[in-house]
């Protein structure tokens, strides 16, 4: 059965990377509009996520790192929340120590929880408002799972791209992520346009155009502004930032059709909505991809969206 719960832990946390993601998801579910990300040693050594989002009131701490514990699920097949399995924090307790702080902001005084494998502590504390959540010496004790890691300075930057994405879907919310105590991003709470800036500086956000069109949102760049790779075209279904199905990679581009000559990709982002019981997002354990009803549907909205964005600024 050790084995078995080592298994199911390690779908779901199976790098730092994973946990990163999963405390990103709990604090936007949380409301926060304040999220800060601290990383050491590639994540392994720590990963600290602390947010001002809505917090866990004391009854129900101890319930947090429980399996299948979760605040969210109403409907499995119409899920609205970025988490919604209640396996996160359970996964985290089983392949490091989880330390969870913890307070509403209408509680007087904080909790603290430290789970570790079985080993689950409990206590009085204060703190702000809000929750910061550690996860230290990831895999310490699974010596074949640590072997297998990827460097530090591969998996940082991995979580730098991740904490990237996340802040151009998410510009309303202020966002700070330090490697090693140093800071790789930053941004002040603002538009898809200061995002960009954010992370791509304010040459490439002088170069995107709004997209304002039902359902699909966003900025996408200037046809001048383009390269050969994909690596800048974000997408989002429902707030969720995804790896992009190449339909709509490629509905994109088609978008732009004789503007955007051979290979080249724009820069963009953008958040497709769809109605909750047409996107699944349990096709993968990391949930970075889903499956969409009328994948072909969707994508002609975002050509369409694309194109008249395009058209209300010609060149
Ligand atoms: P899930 O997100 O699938 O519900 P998790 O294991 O990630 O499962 O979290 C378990 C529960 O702990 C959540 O349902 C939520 O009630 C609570 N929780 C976790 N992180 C936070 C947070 N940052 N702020 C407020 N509540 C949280
Ligand atoms: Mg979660």
């Amino acid at each position: 059965p050790d084995v078995a719960r080592q298994i199911a832990a390690g779908e779901v946390v199976s790098r730092p990377l994973d946990v990163v993601r999963e405390l990103l998801d709990n604090a936007l579910d949380a409301g926060a509009t304040r999220i800060e990300v601290e990383v050491e040693g590639g994540g392994l050594r720590a990963v600290r996520v602390r947010d001002n989002g809505a917090g866990i009131p004391a009854g129900e701490v101890p319930l947090a790192p429980l399996r299948h514990a979760t605040s969210k699920l109403e409907a499995v097949d119409r899920v609205t929340t970025l988490g919604f399995r209640g396996e996160a924090l359970w996964a985290m307790s089983q392949a490091g120590t989880l330390t969870l702080t913890t307070r509403p902001a209408a509680q007087v005084g904080a909790t603290e929880l430290v789970a570790c494998a079985d080993d689950v502590q409990v206590r009085r504390v204060s703190a702000p408002a809000g929750t910061s959540v550690a996860v230290t010496d990831l895999f310490a004790h699974l010596p074949a799972r640590r072997r297998t890691q990827a460097s530090a300075a591969t998996e940082a930057r991995e979580i730098t791209g991740l904490v990237t994405r996340y802040v151009l879907h998410h510009p309303g919310l202020s966002w700070r992520l330090t490697v090693d105590g140093e800071v790789r991003v930053q941004h002040a709470p603002g538009d898809a346009r200061a995002a960009v800036a954010s992370v791509y500086g304010s040459l490439s956000a002088n170069r995107v155009v709004r997209v304002d069109a039902t359902g699909v949102t966003g900025v996408i760049s200037r046809p001048e502004l383009t390269r050969a790779r994909r690596d800048r075209m974000h997408v989002s279904v429902n707030g969720r930032p995804v790896l992009a199905p190449p339909e709509l990679e490629r509905a994109i581009i088609h978008g732009y059709g004789e503007l955007l000559p051979g290979s080249l990709a724009p820069l963009c982002v953008l958040d497709v909505r769809v109605p909750p019981e047409d996107v699944n997002p349990n096709v993968h354990p990391a949930k970075a991809v889903v499956a969409l009803a009328d994948v072909d549907g969707v994508a002609r909205r975002v050509t369409e969206a694309v194109r008249a964005a395009l058209a209300q600024h010609p060149l």
